[in-house]
């Protein structure tokens, strides 16, 4: 009888025990909402399974132009962790997002940057080059944002996310290594980069090579027949080969600097597409930010007459799994 009441205390507890466990196991994922795709990637990459992510804009989506449906309303009214670009990258969804900040826990992944290492267009005053991501060293403020602000409302994923973060770091340098090297493999004299607007500054100054783009650091704005006309005389002059269009930004306007190029006697052809303000398709390794920015380096590259070296292997796995060629 005493034995029988033992066991029965005993499973009561195995029991009591087991639920406690479950509970934290099922414990629900943070609802984290992303503005663009290059943080939704980083906060997958680092929240690992604490996470759930959804980013509002996809493949091709302008962030500079875009603006918040209904839909995109309540998404971001339910989310648990609201990630966001700043630096006016968002335009009117930056307005929206201000608006929200009082009713749902809102972190802008840029603003723990050092304002010295931020580009600006013209001079100190000017507004600060939102283009951050381009620079692989830079972006680490921003993934270490994200991790403290993933634990801070998941404490229990602490390690996890931790040890995620140091592993993600780690993956940029190797990265931001590798593309150094492709652009450094471009003849010196054809380091110009022409794109559709202003995006490449981060890009250019991290691994040395000029950029020039026909609209400027938003697309809000057109481009003067002046600019186009002295980009046109740089171009000429410097025998640049070829330009690049860009996936969320029309091709018209760089299609019309390779006729006026043209018409002045220089060919430039059009060196492919860039992923500048939004990652490529889910499922491709340019649907990740490393892989992106790894992908227009090596776009950037083969175009100017460079060789684009191998990626190094702890690189070319994780770009392998990221676009689905291993598991
Ligand atoms: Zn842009």
């Amino acid at each position: 009888m005493r034995v029988h009441r033992v066991i029965l205390a005993l499973a009561a507890a195995v029991l009591a025990w087991s639920g406690g466990v479950a509970a934290a196991d099922t414990a629900p994922p943070l609802k984290v909402v992303a503005t663009t795709g290059m943080i939704a990637d980083t906060a997958r990459a680092i929240g690992g399974s604490a996470v759930t992510v959804t980013a509002l804009m996809g493949e091709g989506v302008d962030p500079h132009l875009y603006k918040a449906s209904p839909g995109d309303v309540r998404v971001m009214t339910g989310a648990g962790l609201l990630l966001w670009n700043g630096l006016h990258l968002e335009g009117r969804l930056g307005d929206a997002i201000t608006k929200l900040g009082s009713r749902v826990p809102v972190v802008c992944v840029t603003d723990s940057m050092p304002q010295d290492q931020l580009l600006r267009s013209a001079g100190a005053g000017s507004a600060p080059d939102p283009h951050v991501w381009f620079d692989l060293a830079l972006w680490r403020f921003a993934c270490e944002r994200i991790r403290d602000a993933i634990i801070e409302r998941k404490p229990d994923a602490a390690d996890e996310v931790r040890e995620r973060c140091a592993a993600h770091l780690a993956l940029l340098d190797t990265a931001a290594r590798h593309v150094q090297a492709v652009v450094a493999s471009i003849p010196a004299e054809r380091r110009l980069l022409v794109t559709a607007h202003d995006a490449f500054g981060y890009f250019g100054r991290a691994n040395g090579i000029s950029v020039r783009g026909i609209q400027g650091l938003s697309t809000d704005s057109e481009a003067s027949l002046r600019e186009v006309n002295a980009l046109i005389d740089v171009i000429v002059e410097r025998k640049v080969p070829a330009v690049f269009i860009e996936s969320s930004v029309p091709r018209k306007a760089v299609e019309a600097l390779v006729e006026g190029c043209s018409a002045r006697g220089h060919a430039v052809t059009i060196g492919g597409e860039l992923l500048s303000d939004a990652i490529g398709a889910a499922g491709t390794e340019q649907g990740t930010h490393v892989g992106m920015v790894v992908h227009d380096a090596e776009v950037i590259a083969r175009a100017l007459g460079g060789n684009a070296p191998a990626r190094p292997a702890v690189l070319a796995a994780w770009l392998d799994v990221a676009g689905g060629r291993a598991p």
